[in-house]
């Protein structure tokens, strides 16, 4: 961090910047020159009050010189993050790992079944909601508990871990009990209540990026549970709002590159939500995969004309199916297998 002094500043109020500085636990280093003074922190400057330093009599300006996020940065931590999701099963290695499954649990049949579908196609995790956010409160909520006990029933049968959302504290020691891994949704990513409890957990948590979302701030919520001591955390790329509307939302696959540069933490991507449209969502899992992405999460469903929720974004088994082997042969043009 470094505070640039107004041009005539008095020598308390230069102390008063020092000092401030200091309480933040930095060492400061001031530069006079002819025309502008400097204050440079020498530590680690998250401790340092930004908002106060800037109102502070005798200060023009606060510039921050290296990024807030710490944990998750792979400038502290250069090596790939590599996450366990459950036997054998990882993800940020050169192997991709591809999550599949419907929205939400329906019926035991349907997700046993959609389970067992894209087992025997590769897939290498099932997703299912069982709490759903939903836009209204008319639609479909998701089964609760009981969508959870069927994800267990589909682990019994087919050995993939499970994947599902928790949309409230309330419910974080049943799924600490029976999930593999844990989806904060994008619209509770700066939910930070959650994000601190996840932090104690012992699971791993898929963290969807936020509809509207900076990459830092994204990045700042894996921070909050890093902070919390929880190192295993998958970031997800489920496309943002813009201007578009002709797709649900905007895939921003070059967020991908950015944070596979700025973080150490694994990265998939999730086509279904972010175009919304069954048809397009084999060539942009195809074009993730391309730029990099460590895995993919595909909404999955045996008849999505009648699913309960996403339906219009869900493709088939037989879809799924026939689009492993395209993702494998693209893997490997970038040095990665399924
Ligand atoms: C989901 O995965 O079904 C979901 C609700 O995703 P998102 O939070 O990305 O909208
Ligand atoms: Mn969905």
């Amino acid at each position: 961090m470094v505070v640039v002094m107004k041009p005539d500043f008095t020598p308390d109020q230069l102390k008063a910047a020092i000092e401030a500085m200091e309480a933040g636990g930095v060492r400061v280093m001031v530069s006079k020159g002819s025309e502008t003074t400097i204050l440079g922190a020498e530590g680690n400057a998250s401790g340092v009050d930004q908002e106060r330093i800037v109102m502070l009599p005798g200060v023009d300006r606060v510039m921050r010189v290296t990024e807030p996020f710490k944990k998750s940065n792979r400038k502290y931590h250069p090596d790939d993050s590599v996450i366990a999701l459950g036997d054998g099963v990882a993800i940020g290695g050169n192997k991709l790992c591809v999550i599949a499954g419907p929205c939400s649990v329906e019926t035991p049949e349907q997700i046993v079944g959609v389970a067992k579908a894209v087992k025997a196609a590769g897939a290498s995790a099932l997703r299912g909601g069982a709490f759903k956010p939903r836009t209204s409160p008319y639609s479909f909520q998701g089964m609760g508990l009981d969508g959870i006990r069927l994800l267990q029933e589909a682990r019994a049968v087919t050995g993939l871990p499970i994947v599902t959302e928790i949309m409230s504290t309330e419910h974080l020691d049943i799924f600490e009990a029976s999930v593999d891994v844990i989806q904060v949704g994008a619209r509770n990513m700066q939910n930070f209540d959650l994000l601190k409890r996840l932090g104690k957990t012992t699971k791993p948590i898929l963290l969807k990026r936020g509809l509207s979302s900076t990459i830092e701030e994204w990045l700042m919520s894996a921070e909050y549970i890093m902070a919390g001591g929880n190192h295993q955390v998958i970031l997800c790329e489920r496309g943002i709002r813009t201007f578009e509307t002709y797709t649900r939302n905007t895939l921003d696959l070059s967020a991908v590159l950015a944070v596979k540069k700025l973080s150490h933490l694994p990265v998939v991507v999730d086509p279904s939500h972010a175009c919304g449209m069954a048809w397009m969502v084999e060539r942009m899992a195809l074009a993730a995969v391309a730029a990099g992405a460590d895995g993919l999460i595909i909404e999955v469903h045996n008849d999505p004309q009648n699913a309960l929720c996403d339906g219009p974004q869900s493709i088939t088994p037989e879809q799924f199916s026939a689009l492993m082997p395209k993702l494998s042969a693209i893997a490997g043009c970038v040095g990665r297998s399924v």
